[in-house]
């Protein structure tokens, strides 16, 4: 299937073949027919796997057939609901291309900024709207926002959403919309909490599943570095220096870590800053942004500020800590190989590590090469490989070791503000007036907005 096969407007093409997207990924191909048909959606596909299109793309389609109906009056008509900012800028990142040539209007809005550029945004008018729960509520109980006309509502990573404790948000926002309206629902995962929550509000959903997160790996090629825990930060340098080269995602559990570790990098000149839920909203889009027009070479991030980073072509992820749950470790080297294109993802394993591993490999069922000639070579600590330990019926009598530095997944962003704490871009994502898009952002009008951060 092409997109070409889709029913879609001729400027949504457009600007999609300008992406250089022919093809659909499986969640699009199944997704977008059935969000066309007029059908409540759930999709089940983790980030990585085209799945903001999935839903953006029909989002516009339909959005541009009301705004028709409407002659071009800007009201809410439609709403998407995603947990954190940077979800929250990345749709709209992707509402800017795929609907460059629309006449609808876009704004994002989050906590931990202003709100008056929203606030002015929202009074000049929007088709579509990207929020996250906390500042939609305050804006909605503040009267700012008109939610009569929404006949479209997409949830956006819904697990994670479930996850951060926005649940009881999510239901507020869903009883103050109107009831007739369609429903799309994305999560990577499906637990009970969220097959609940979807039959509350969704009505007769089909539902599109792809790829179990362990088979996202498949197209990545992963290494493992048994390395004493001080010797970490040894052994990044070294490979920074003398082993890889281009762009370096790193993960670090906590937000301290991060922070060390960039400083460490900087103090031996390698270009390096933190995303975290402790930096500011504006540090964050400038590293963010740096990372992303290639100035930066290297990001180190925690779990939840890498949600939603998303950028092309990704080579390496190096994973300076080991996860505590396995499916974490998924995540993140999903971070590479997206779309189909291939990474490179290496983890540090230190020896508190290895029963993490034997978690991993128990989920991926996948082979991690052992690099095991370097110079910070973790020496014999009595703990067997974690991949030859897994007996053949696939128990296993470990356990994990008590270390309670492990617990808790640094940066979960605990404490945080419910936007997440930080602040935030307080430009509203206004596509300028009639025109649909922001004057500001559609330049020479050739090709779109990626550039603009
Ligand atoms: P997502 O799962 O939405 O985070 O998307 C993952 C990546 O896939 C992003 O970099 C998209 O730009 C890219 N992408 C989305 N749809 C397609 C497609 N049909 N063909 C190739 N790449 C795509």
């Amino acid at each position: 299937m092409k997109f070409s096969d889709l029913a879609l407007d001729e400027r949504i093409l457009r600007a999609v073949a300008e992406k250089g997207y022919e093809t659909p990924t499986p969640i699009q191909e199944g997704a977008i027919p059935k969000v066309l048909n007029g059908d409540d959606v759930i999709g089940v596909a983790q980030t990585g796997t085209g799945k903001t299109a999935a839903f953006s793309i029909p989002t516009l389609q339909i959005l541009t057939e009301k705004a028709h109906t409407r002659r071009g009056k800007h009201t809410i008509k439609g709403l998407i609901l995603t947990p954190t900012r940077e979800l929250a800028i990345q749709i709209a990142e992707n509402l800017d291309e795929y609907g460059k040539y629309l006449d609808l209007k876009y704004l994002v809005i989050f906590g931990g900024v202003g709100q008056n550029p929203q606030v002015k945004a929202l009074q000049r008018g929007v088709d579509l709207l990207v929020a996250t729960p906390g500042r939609l509520l305050d804006l909605m109980n503040q009267g700012h926002i008109d939610v009569r006309n929404i006949e479209f509502f997409v949830l956006d990573e819904a697990d994670r959403m479930l996850d951060m404790g926005f649940v009881h948000d999510v239901r507020k926002v869903l009883k103050l919309l109107p009831a007739s309206r369609q429903n799309l629902l994305f999560s990577a995962t499906m637990p009970n909490n969220i097959v609940t929550l979807a039959k509350g509000f969704m009505s007769d959903p089909q539902t599109v599943a792809v790829t179990p997160p362990s088979t996202t790996a498949e197209r990545v090629d992963q290494a493992v570095y048994y390395v004493a825990k001080g010797d970490k930060r040894r052994l990044l340098r070294h490979l920074l220096m003398d082993k890889i080269r281009g762009q370096v995602l790193v993960f670090s559990r906590t937000k301290h870590g991060a922070n060390r570790i960039v400083k460490d990098l900087n103090a031996d000149g390698i270009d390096a800053a933190a995303i975290h839920g402790n930096k500011s909203q504006t540090a964050r889009q400038k590293a963010l942004g740096a990372f992303k027009d290639g100035s930066l070479r290297v990001l180190v991030a925690t779990d939840i500020a890498a949600r939603g980073i998303d950028v092309e072509e990704l080579p390496q992820v190096i994973q300076f800590d080991l996860p505590n749950v396995a499916e974490t470790y998924v995540h993140r080297i999903g971070r590479t190989g997206r779309a189909g294109s291939s990474g490179q993802a290496i983890a540090f394993c230190d020896t508190d590590e290895k029963a993490y591993l034997r978690d991993i490999y128990k989920l991926t069922k996948q082979k991690i090469e052992i690099i095991d000639d370097h110079a910070y070579v973790l020496a014999d600590d009595g703990e067997p490989d974690p991949q030859r330990a897994i007996p053949a019926n696939g128990r296993d009598k470990h356990q994990h070791p008590r270390n309670p530095e492990h617990q808790g997944g640094g940066g979960r962003g605990r404490g945080r503000g419910r936007q997440g704490g930080g602040g935030g871009r307080g430009r509203g994502r206004s596509g300028s007036g009639g025109g649909g898009r922001s004057s500001a952002t559609s330049g020479s009008g050739g090709s779109g907005n990626r550039g603009r951060r």
